[in-house]
């Protein structure tokens, strides 16, 4: 199996080491797997060079021409597959399977926008005889992203694949835990023949890159995917600069269980849902609102699949759940059980650390838990569960818009009543129903409220990565 990559800067097109790196750890046994180079003032001033040099180059390319280096690199990953599986598993501790199922995943992104780049349509406006009334699409320029570590290979794909599909060069500041899925893309895409300085990627000191780079003159654009607390701080830094922002941010996703719902068949879905990424992704449905008349039965079939879900080592072909990313993330998680527990949640599956090597925890299940507890309020993002039961889906309604988030939001009903009922009521910007898939390339994502603003994916997925001209055309 290949080794974990060499990690470097990538700047106007070449490889670039630094003085000063930092060790990157594998989370399933804390050993150091790699040196992370951390880009200093000079790294980003070039950086900011190349990829103003890199615009002006691939803005003026036809979407069609974008639309192939782009399909090329995909071409390479899906090649790649297995190797950039091996390192998103080494560093981020999933499972393989859903380690190479993200690099499809990623490649599902970069292959849907660059379908997209090529119907960036404008339009004639009607006008009087003389006069042309145009309104075009335009690249916005050089975005600044950053990228966080739940996948490490796919969502850095939503913000390179949007920026490249729409014309833009973009300088991508990847999370420094995982970074070996950015570094992969970057080869896919020097292989692929991409022009210099339109992809730039750079690790460091998050605080010190961001305020760095987000006011300068060249940065048009301003794409975060964390928590909110970091991307209100860049949206202000933003703010002051004039530039605009595409922000997807933390969920607390509810999940309204109705009183015609199949309990046990909700309940077995649920947990799979819930500990898919060990629990570590936005959408991660965490708050379930049970009807009261099927309490018990789906609390039960949750609670047995939580307990039979096999925790370990992602390279174990067994394993269904790796550990969480970070000593950060545990100490987080015993924090939100302990806070429920003493104020009277019945703790029903795990609860604590697996082992003391490695950042395992055990799939949770807390029930009747108060509504003053923190994790009633805070996102876990981690492999953590509340059920609580509700009298009829007026009360799962309102606590599941009770919170500033609205990021996911899913339902189990057959009732067409309901769900026109969630429909219009539910605060989210993406509803499952019967399901807890959230997000395909085909379908804008994104956030309402304190989740962010504008979506990726879909049809509305460059909107951000453009600006709209108009053009008033008299003849003679
Ligand atoms: P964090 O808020 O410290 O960091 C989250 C991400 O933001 C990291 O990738 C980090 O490198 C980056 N970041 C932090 N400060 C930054 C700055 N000043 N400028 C630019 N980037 C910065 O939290 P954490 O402990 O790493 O992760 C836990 C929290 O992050 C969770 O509670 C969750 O809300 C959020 N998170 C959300 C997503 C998502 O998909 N929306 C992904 C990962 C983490």
């Amino acid at each position: 199996m290949a080794s974990y990559p060499e990690l470097r800067l990538y700047i106007g097109g070449a490889w670039r080491k630094t003085a000063e790196t930092i060790p990157v750890l594998n989370p399933a046994d804390e050993s150091v797997i790699g040196a992370l180079p951390v880009a200093g003032r000079a790294d980003l001033d070039d950086a900011l060079e190349a990829a103003d040099k890199g615009f002006r180059v691939w803005s003026r390319l036809s979407p069609r021409a974008r639309g192939d280096i782009i399909l090329r690199a995909c071409a390479i990953m899906r090649e790649r597959i297995d190797e950039i599986a091996h390192a998103i598993t080494l560093e981020h501790g999933k499972p393989f399977r859903q380690a190479q199922a993200e690099v499809i995943r990623g490649c599902e992104f970069f292959e849907w926008d660059a379908a997209e780049g090529q119907r960036l349509y404008g339009r004639v406006v009607p006008s009087e005889a003389g006069i042309r009334y145009i309104v075009v699409r335009q690249p916005v320029g050089t975005v600044a992203a950053f990228s966080p570590w739940n996948f490490p290979m796919s969502q850095p794909a939503r913000k390179i694949a949007g920026a490249l599909a729409s014309g833009c060069s973009i300088i991508l500041k990847a999370a420094e835990e995982t970074p070996a899925g950015a570094v992969h893309i970057a080869r896919a895409f020097h292989d692929a023949g991409l022009p210099a300085g339109v992809f730039n990627l750079v690790f460091g000191r998050p605080a010190e890159i961001s305020s760095y780079l987000i006011p300068k003159d060249q940065v048009r654009l301003v794409a975060f995917t964390g928590s909110t607390n970091v991307g209100r701080h860049l949206t202000e830094m933003a703010a002051t600069a004039m530039t605009p922002v595409l922000m997807e941010l933390g969920g607390h996703a509810p999940v309204i269980v109705c009183d015609d719902a199949d309990a046990g068949r909700a309940g077995v879905l649920s947990a799979e849902r819930k500990y898919r990424n060990a629990g570590q992704v936005c959408t991660s449905p965490t708050r379930f609102f049970v009807h009261e008349s099927r309490f018990a039965a789906y609390t039960d079939a949750f609670v047995a699949r939580a307990k039979a879900t096999v925790t370990g080592d992602g390279f174990d072909p067994a394993t269904e759940m790796g550990p969480v990313a970070n000593d950060r993330r545990l100490t987080a998680l015993q924090a939100l059980v302990d806070d429920a527990v003493a104020k009277g949640a019945r703790l029903l599956a795990g609860g604590h650390r697996i082992g003391n090597r490695g950042y395992f925890w055990a799939p949770t299940v807390l029930a009747d838990v108060p509504y003053d507890a923190r994790v009633m309020q805070e996102e876990p993002f981690g492999p953590l569960a509340v059920i609580n039961p509700v009298r009829d889906l007026d009360e799962g309604i309102m606590r599941a818009n009770d919170l500033p988030f609205g990021l996911a939001g899913y339902a189990f009903t057959h009732s067409a009543a309901n769900v026109d009922r969630l429909v219009d009521q539910l605060e989210v910007g993406n509803l499952s129903i019967n399901t807890l898939e959230a997000s395909v390339a085909e379908v804008p994502f994104g956030g309402v409220k304190y989740s962010g603003y504008g979506r990726e994916g879909g049809a509305e997925g460059l909107d951000h990565y453009t600006i709209i001209k108009n053009v008033s055309h008299r003849m003679a």
